[in-house]
């Protein structure tokens, strides 16, 4: 069986300053966006994330095997 594996990301990862330190992990891009846009309007007052924020999303997303 193989190994499963999620996707992990760090606001600080996507905002080295301004970010703090809450961790996002789901199993698929599609959940960590939504996940990630949650938390980005509940702590950032971000209401809708800018295409720039997206891309730094998917550059720092860690694929992890479990
Ligand atoms: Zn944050």
């Amino acid at each position: 069986m193989a190994d499963k594996q999620y996707k992990r990301l760090g606001c600080l990862d996507v905002q080295p300053r301004g970010g703090c330190g809450f961790q996002v992990r789901a199993e698929t891009e599609a959940e960590l966006m939504q996940l990630v846009a949650t938390h980005a309007k509940q702590c950032h007052k971000i209401n809708s994330i800018p295409p720039e924020m997206v891309y730094k999303v998917q550059a720092a997303v860690k694929t992890v095997t479990v």
